[in-house]
């Protein structure tokens, strides 16, 4: 990972418009934090945007304003990642967890309905690595039960399913712009989308400790605001948005031509010709007999570093002691899995390296049982 071009980019932009917020003193919720919630919302083409602390926030937002708590169940996805997992158990309901399937490593649809109980509030598909989950039927299955659904974006920032953008499928949609993330700021940041004004309201109080208006706490809240630092960078990257997903796209063609042309035994995680993939990840699957982490520090002996989105799923992890569902696709998912050095301005010589490397690794550092 490398976030030196992006940075670089806006740099220059970034220091003069912070001299201009040092000027105005509106810390916080100020202009800059209200211009980009509207250039958010307008480049979705969604009706309210609320700019948040985090993406972990943003999901704990969302499901908190749509009246989810104790005694509830939320169901998301086998591998989930911890803080999806975590902003529903905040909100005191219980995660549930529908198995993925084996091609997209997605949700998968027909497992939501069996985990479909009275107490059942909400579905919280995540779209990992940057492919949205199929919204169509999962929100099919939401209206045929009378569900919310709330969509992870944090990995999935104007990706499509079908023609709709991720994040306009269901009630809210909660994105993440942590550095990384294909929409990355200087620090944590996070927002929250949605078409209907109620929970675009009730979102705005609770986000700032509770308050309606000023010293009418009408909401259990707290504080989860965007910081208006935050707000410039990402004003400024959302410019240059489209053009860095086209890139990403590109050098994630180019993977797959070097990947087919190596012939090794690893395959990319499989895409659905549904949708528009913003690749913020790049992820392989080794088959079965490859020793993943002998590889990996084969590689990183080369100076190709890679890693594991994820490795555990949360319902394995030691802090977890909610229900237990049975996901083998998840589980056989977690062992297999690879994220391969990605980024916007990942150069060609070093793609090329990362697979001559990866050829070189799994003959030579003994991983592979058979090559
Ligand atoms: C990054 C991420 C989050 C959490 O976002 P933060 O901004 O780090 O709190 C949630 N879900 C997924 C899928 C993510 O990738």
């Amino acid at each position: 990972m490398n976030l030196g071009v992006p940075t670089e980019r806006i740099k220059t932009q970034y220091l003069g418009a912070v001299g201009k917020f040092l000027e105005r003193q509106q810390f916080i919720l100020g202009k800059e934090v209200e211009d980009f919630e509207r250039a958010w919302a307008k480049i979705l083409g969604a009706r309210w945007c609320l700019g948040t602390s985090s993406g972990s926030d943003a999901l704990y937002l969302a499901l908190a304003a749509l009246g989810i708590g104790e005694g509830d169940e939320v169901i998301t996805q086998g591998n989930a990642y911890n803080a999806t997992v975590t902003a529903i158990m905040r909100t005191g309901a219980a995660p549930r967890f529908a198995d993925i399937r084996k091609d997209t490593l997605l949700l998968n649809p027909s497992k939501i309905e069996n985990l479909i109980t009275a107490r059942t509030k909400a579905i919280l598909p995540v779209h990992l690595y940057g492919q949205p989950c199929d919204m169509e039927k999962i929100c099919a299955i939401a209206r045929a039960h009378k569900l919310f659904v709330v969509e992870d974006c944090a990995q999935a920032h104007l990706a499509l399913f079908k023609k709709k953008l991720a994040g306009l499928w269901g009630d809210i949609g909660a994105f993440s712009f942590y550095p990384t993330k294909n929409l990355g700021a200087f620090g944590d940041a996070g927002a929250v989308v949605t078409s209907r004004k109620d929970l675009y309201e009730k979102m705005r109080a609770i986000r700032n400790l509770g308050q309606a208006a000023k010293n009418d706490h009408r909401y259990f809240g707290f504080n989860m605001r965007l910081d208006g630092l935050q707000a410039i960078c990402l004003s400024l990257k959302l410019k240059t948005l489209g053009a860095a997903i086209r890139r990403r796209q590109e050098r994630a063609g180019y993977y797959d031509a070097l990947l087919k042309k190596a012939g090794l035994p690893l395959m990319p995680v499989g895409r659905d010709s549904r949708v528009r993939h913003v690749y913020h990840l790049y992820v392989v699957e080794l088959i079965e007999g490859i020793d993943r982490e002998k590889l990996r520090v084969a590689l990183e002996d080369r100076g190709v570093e890679t890693a594991v989105h994820y490795p555990l799923p949360v319902y394995r992890q030691p802090w977890y002691a909610g229900p237990r569902d049975q996901c083998p696709v998840s589980d056989r998912a977690a062992e297999r899995i690879l994220s391969l050095p990605f980024f916007e301005n990942i150069k060609t010589k070093e793609q090329e390296y990362v697979v001559s490397a990866l050829r070189h690794c799994l003959v030579h550092s003994g991983a592979a049982e058979r090559v």
